[in-house]
Order: C-alpha cells, then structure tokens, then sequence
C-alpha cells in the first residue's frame, strides 16, 4: 500500500460536513496517462472522534482500513450527533504538456467501484463498526454492482464530457466501450480465480519453508493458460494479500451476487428512483442487521441465484 500525503482531516467543528474535497495530485509531472488511477475509502465517524488520516494507507483499488482510523464510525447520523462521513481517494496522472489531466474509462469505473463501497459506509447505520457486521462474501457486491453506472451509455453522458468542445460522450462510443469490456472477460475471471487461490493457498499452510514462487508457478499452471514467467515475483506485489489475506476470492463471489442484484435495475433504469429506494432501504441501510443473503432476497424478492453471472460469463 502506497502511502500518499493528505491534509488533515477531522479538524474543527466544521470538517465533518466538508464531504468532498479535492487535494492536488501528489505526483509532479507524469508526463501522459499512463500512470494506472487507484482509489481507495474509508469511514469517519464524528468530527470530534475521527482520527487526523485514515487508519488505511490509500492507493490499493479498494480497502476498508482495518486498523484504529476505523474506531470512529458510529451509527447514521452519528452517535454523537454527527453526519455520518466518508472519503474517497482518487489517483489520476497529470495531464500532457498544456492540457488537464483526464480519466480514462476504466479509472472512471474504478471511481464508481470505490464509490460504491463509499455509499454503502454511509448508508448503513445500524453498526458501530466499519466492517465486521458483513459477510466477507458480500463486501465488494455493492460496489461491483455501482461499476455498472459508468458503462452505462445513457449515465455516462450525464457527466462525461470532452474536455475541449464540452460536449457529451457519444451514445455511439460509450456503446463501443461497453462492448469492448467482453474482450478477454473469461481470461479475466480466470486470472481472478488464480489470485484467489494464491490468497487462500499461501493462507491455509506452514510458511515455514514455503516456497512461493514454486506455489504461485504451480496455481498459474492450474487457472491460467499461462506460465509464469521466469525471474518474476507476483506476489510481492499483490497488494491484497495484506488485508484480504485468504478471502481474494470474494471478489468474484460477490460479482455473483451484484450481477444478480442489478437485474433489478435492468428492469426498470439505472436511475429509478423506486428501485434505487428499495436497494437503499433493504441492501444498504439494512446492513449488519441481517445475513447478506436476506438482505438480497429482501430486494429481489426471490433467493440470489447464479444465472445473472452465469449470462455475463458468456457476454450475453
Ligand atoms: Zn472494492
């Protein structure tokens, strides 16, 4: 995790309803975008108790900090009196020679994502702490789901707009991007699988003596079509692995489950306000007070069921 310089936070009376704020990019002049955008979130509870920074280094694609920045959440409206807060941190690139930095599409969808785990803190009002009132398997559904707004050509030109002429994304464009998000979506979900085992694999045994390159060659070999490449260490880098530890895998558990939720927005629109109050009410807001499971059949009106993953596995 990649330590990156905020302003403090949680200063004064005041701070705690200063919910966006934009810092300056810590980075001095990358020269074009090349540089991949992170995001990552966190919780606050009242200004008087919430720490200075948060407790999570940002710069991992997600993370809910699990150290003592988490201490000061506290139930909706704040037990103390307080908003509820949160934050989102959001690395992008400076721009080239003479022009703004922009965002590519899938730093916007990873925006959404990390967006998405940021509402979620701030409906749910029922626990006292950030996490631990939620399944594992359950945690990243919410904002799997939200990735779904930004591919969504009729939201995307709500907002995104080219930065000289001002005008909207073409329907015609964000209908290609979309398309382009099925290219390589099986390989994809396989490398997932593979990180997944990785994370369990290096978990569940000994380390004393354990040979990780030898582990990680071997999983490759087993989810992948690839090999590993010689001389590399991948899991060195495998930010996840602090944090998630064994429980990679519910990345595509979840995705099992908010691609079966967002059937429900299908329906009817991405911006229904019906829809979206019922998912408030029996998804989000009723986080912590029951098992995830019930939460979803609450909203869907039926058990979750595999067959909205299993349509998107085979891009239909
Ligand atoms: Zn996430």
């Amino acid at each position: 995790m990649s330590y990156y310089n905020q302003p403090p936070y949680g200063q004064g009376a005041g701070a705690a309803s200063s919910n966006l704020q934009f810092y300056p990019s810590s980075y001095s002049n990358v020269s074009g975008h090349t540089t991949p955008s992170q995001a990552s979130y966190g919780g606050y509870g009242t200004a008087n108790t919430a720490p200075a920074y948060p407790g999570y280094g940002a710069g991992s694609s997600g993370g809910f900090g699990g150290g003592p920045g988490i201490q000061g959440v506290s139930g909706r409206m704040g037990e103390s009196g307080g908003l509820r807060t949160g934050w989102l941190a959001a690395f992008g690139t400076e721009g080239y020679e003479g022009e703004p930095g922009l965002m590519e599409y899938s730093d916007v969808i990873t925006f959404f994502h990390e967006y998405g785990h940021l509402i979620h803190g701030i409906m749910k009002g029922n626990t006292k702490w950030a996490t631990g009132d939620l399944e594992n398997d359950f945690i990243e559904a919410p904002s799997q789901m939200f990735e779904e707004w930004p591919r969504d050509p009729a939201v995307l030109k709500t907002f995104a707009r080219h930065y000289k002429t001002n005008e909207p994304i073409p329907v015609e464009l964000a209908e290609k991007a979309k398309a382009a998000d099925k290219f390589g979506r099986a390989l994809d979900v396989r490398t997932q699988m593979f990180y997944a085992a990785v994370s369990l694999d290096f978990y569940n045994r000994d380390p004393q003596g354990l040979d990780t390159d030898k582990l990680v060659a071997q999983l490759q070999t087993e989810y992948t079509p690839f090999q590993l490449v010689e001389g590399t260490h991948m899991q060195t880098a495998f930010g996840h692995l602090n944090g998630y530890s064994a429980i990679y895998y519910t990345y595509m558990w979840s995705l099992v489950i908010a691609k079966d939720m967002f059937t429900e927005f299908k329906k009817d629109g991405l911006l229904n306000p019906q829809v979206v109050t019922k998912y408030r009410d029996s998804v989000l807001g009723a986080s912590g007070t029951k098992p995830a499971a019930e939460m979803v059949r609450d909203f869907l009106g039926r058990p979750y069921s595999f067959q909205a993953y299993a349509d998107w596995l085979n891009a239909k």
